[in-house]
């Protein structure tokens, strides 16, 4: 198979249109067996549940190759299930756990020639995705719904080198105590966006968000998990049903306990003792970590002694570890990659 003609390692994090995609409907209380298209369009009703009431759920994953050349998705199996919970709390049908599976091999499949080669830094960048299709106008969930899986060929995360992110403490919330943080849903995305573009205004990289109940323990970010490291090498991450459960920060948190023999814990964690930390960093499909120096709390200011220049040495191993297993040159559990075949 012969790759794109792509400049791998000078790609940013932008829509690039590939060969194919999955589309599977749900009519009639039944999804239908779901093919590949080539239309990367799709038309709907004015009054489509999603355009209307925002009934839609995503997930992420990447696709990349490994140092022995095999194409492989990282748990694929967990982003199923979890898109799974994002659609019951949505009201929308469930798509089969294992025909999720099946979907996101059959696309990168397809699409074999845009998966960056080993050592690139760059990957394929999954999007499965769910709306509600028909039209609604009193409010209420839609009868029928539309599964698609994109890809799109996406550059490396640190591209001009590692660069320790400064976050401020937001003043906005991001979930509500039992509203819908848990869930990979769109509409937790648009009222971010006020926050972020407010946040960039003012130089930051991102937001921390607070619970918003008592504001005073620390959630997580637009779109990734908080690390953190303690002065005596233990990994901590913050524990609340508010937070997405991020499955980059569960492999990490496994991979810190079992491969670098630290102890690792979820707990809640209150923005007063974040200053006694050693190390902070944000998790997610798309850097895996990416190490924080600096959060700003309305003027007072948290420096790790990691510094502005580098990751702190636990979470440089905890990164080291988990791109090694991804990339196939450390023994990963069993059934952490989904081998593309
Ligand atoms: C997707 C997402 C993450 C990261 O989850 P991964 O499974 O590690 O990619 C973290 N927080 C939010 C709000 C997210 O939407």
């Amino acid at each position: 198979m012969e790759k794109k003609n792509i400049d791998w390692s000078n790609l940013g994090f932008g829509y690039v249109q590939t060969d194919k995609r999955f589309v599977a409907n749900f009519k009639d209380g039944a999804w239908d067996e779901g093919t590949l298209t080539e239309d990367p369009n799709i038309v709907l009703n004015e009054c489509a549940g999603v355009l209307q009431y925002a009934q839609t759920v995503f997930e992420g994953m990447k696709a990349y190759t490994t140092e022995d050349g095999r194409i492989v998705t990282f748990r694929p199996d967990l982003n199923a299930a979890r898109m799974a919970d994002s659609a019951r709390r949505l009201e929308m049908p469930v798509y089969p756990e294992d025909k999720f599976v099946e979907a996101i091999v059959k696309t990168v499949k397809a699409n074999e020639a845009y998966v960056p080669p080993y050592g690139s830094g760059a990957t394929l960048y999954v999007r499965p995705y769910m709306f509600g299709s028909n039209s609604v106008i009193g409010v209420k969930p839609a009868d029928e719904y539309q599964f698609r899986v994109l890809t799109t060929p996406v550059g490396p995360y640190f591209k001009g080198g590692v660069k320790p992110l400064t976050i401020k403490v937001s003043d906005f919330d991001r979930a509500a105590p039992h509203g819908t943080g848990h869930i990979k849903a769109g509409l937790n995305y648009a009222m971010s966006l006020h926050a972020i573009v407010t946040a960039h205004q003012e130089g930051y990289d991102e937001n921390m968000y607070l619970d918003a109940a008592t504001r005073t323990k620390v959630e997580e970010t637009g779109g990734a998990n908080f690390i953190f490291v303690t002065k005596d090498n233990k990994v901590v991450t913050p524990k609340s049903n508010s937070i997405l459960p991020s499955i980059t920060r569960r492999s990490l948190m496994y991979v810190a306990k079992e491969y670098l023999g630290l102890e690792a814990e979820e707990r809640e964690i209150y923005l007063d003792e974040v200053k006694d930390f050693a190390e902070c960093g944000l998790c997610g499909t798309a850097a895996v970590i990416s190490p924080v120096g600096k959060i700003v709390d309305h003027g007072k200011e948290i420096c790790f002694p990691s510094g502005m220049e580098k990751m702190g040495p636990v979470t440089q191993k905890l990164y080291d570890t988990l791109t090694g297993i991804q990339m196939g040159r450390i023994e990963a559990p069993e059934g952490w990659l989904k081998v593309i075949e």
